[in-house]
């Protein structure tokens, strides 16, 4: 039963884990120059042969790959997947894509090796989070074409839990069989989290978290979990531990929270994280700096993942020893922020989670927001909608006070204020569209 908590593995001293990364990298750069045209021609273009990469050091001469170069290969044959397979198509078993929200879908096709390796991954991580064999884990969530939670389900059940799929359910029916089940754990977005604790309290009238039984919620699909603030709402309105969690479909399940809730392990037998400062492409080794996260999936072959520039914004953790005893890198605070969000308003870099974290952190405010950036002549002008509790409605101004003051500090920036009525602000159940940016683009 302690299958999933492998000290070989998940304390190996630092010096033999990079040892096994290199291994491991070189492997995977071996295959797809053999397997992948798209890799093949980008690394012939480079002047690189897979043996040229002897060191860590080497890895960075290996070019990057990013999400457009993604599309275009998928547009050529074998169809739909494209230049990046590199393996038969009739091995492939699993057909996923990517949720399309900046754009085209990448179709993302998987063996059944690389599936089980996708589910072996969630389940490092649901076992360093609690999940045992004796946990009852409900899945509020319709699945679909995308990845989302289906590894999360299969982990589960390779852990020995017992999964209830609450598909086709509607938010209301899912609380209530989560309530029935007496189930201990679920997974969902951090949304959803907070969504669904609404609908438990004002719908249903369920006095949380007495009336449930959840000891462990597993967040992922968006940042939530690694915000304190909404992980704070979270953990108080389930009254459960709340761990974040990390993947992407290019990439696989890379990063996780572990009992100890330290920052966010980085699943270093299966991939290699490298950052690098965003302005200059430097690379970044030490805490205190955030970068861009380039990322290696060691053992997925169907469509493999070398060096892809994922552009999540992250920071090394000046921990470097977790308390749960692992040796895998922390990183601090999770993903941070996405190199695409963050934009420039006024002149000044803003990051959405930024504003997250204020409105999240004001207890008279409810759950949702909306942030709005607009060009009024030449200036930018940026409206934050958030709701308010009704129990605060007749001292809106303090609260007012209180919120620009906070946004002051933590982003630099002047807004427009809305209060809106409790519950009428949209809500979403998967990726979130909070931040709307409606200037015409240059
Ligand atoms: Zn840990």
């Amino acid at each position: 039963m302690e299958k999933y908590w492998n000290p070989v593995l998940e304390t190996l001293p630092r010096e033999q884990l990079q040892q096994l990364q290199l291994k491991k990298f070189q492997n995977i750069l071996k295959w797809s120059y053999e397997h992948s045209p798209f890799y093949r021609s980008l690394y012939k273009d480079a002047g690189l042969e897979p043996g040229d990469i002897r060191t860590l050091d080497d890895i960075r001469k290996v070019p990057k790959t990013e999400k457009s170069m993604l599309r275009e290969a998928q547009g050529k044959e074998p169809f739909p997947y494209g230049s990046i397979l590199s393996v038969p198509i009739e091995q492939v078993t699993e057909y996923r894509q990517t949720s399309g929200t900046t754009g085209q879908p990448v179709y993302h096709p998987e063996t059944w090796q690389d599936w089980e390796w996708s589910a072996e991954s969630w389940a490092y991580a649901l076992y360093a989070q609690g999940y045992r064999d004796y946990d009852r884990v409900f899945l509020p969530f319709g699945y679909s074409v995308n990845i989302a939670f289906w590894a999360g389900h299969y982990a589960a059940e390779k852990i020995g839990c017992e999964v209830v799929p609450g598909g086709v359910l509607n938010t209301e029916a899912r609380i209530l069989k989560m309530k029935e089940i007496k189930a201990t754990a679920f997974m969902a977005t951090p949304t959803y989290i907070l969504g669904m604790a609404d609908v438990a309290k004002k719908k249903l009238g369920i006095d949380l978290p007495k009336d449930l039984n959840i000891k462990k919620i597993t967040s992922a699909g968006e940042p939530g979990a690694c915000i304190p603030a909404t992980k704070k709402r979270m953990e108080e309105m389930w009254g459960a531990k709340v761990y974040d969690q990390v993947g992407a479909t290019e990439i696989g399940h890379w990063g996780y929270e572990c009992q100890a809730q330290a920052g966010l392990h980085v699943l270093e037998a299966f991939h290699l994280v490298e950052i690098e400062d965003v302005e200059t492409g430097a690379s970044i080794t030490e805490p205190g700096k955030r970068g861009s996260m380039v990322i290696t999936t060691f053992d997925r072959f169907a469509h493999p993942c070398v060096r892809f520039d994922s552009k999540d914004i992250v920071e090394w953790s000046p921990i470097e020893r977790c308390e749960c005893g692992r040796t895998f890198r922390l990183l601090k605070g999770g993903v941070v922020g996405r190199a695409d969000d963050i934009t420039k308003v006024k002149g000044v870099l803003l990051a959405p989670t930024a504003i997250e974290e204020v409105v999240r952190d004001i207890p008279e405010l409810g759950d949702e927001y909306e942030v709005v950036v607009i060009k009024k002549g030449d200036i930018d002008d940026i409206t934050l909608k958030v709701e308010i509790s009704p129990a605060f409605k007749h001292d809106a101004s303090t609260v007012e006070q209180k919120l620009a003051q906070q946004l002051r500090l933590k982003t630099g920036l002047r807004y427009s204020l809305e209060f809106h009525d409790y519950g009428t602000l949209p809500r979403y159940d998967v990726k979130a569209k909070r931040f709307k940016d409606l200037r015409a683009k240059e």
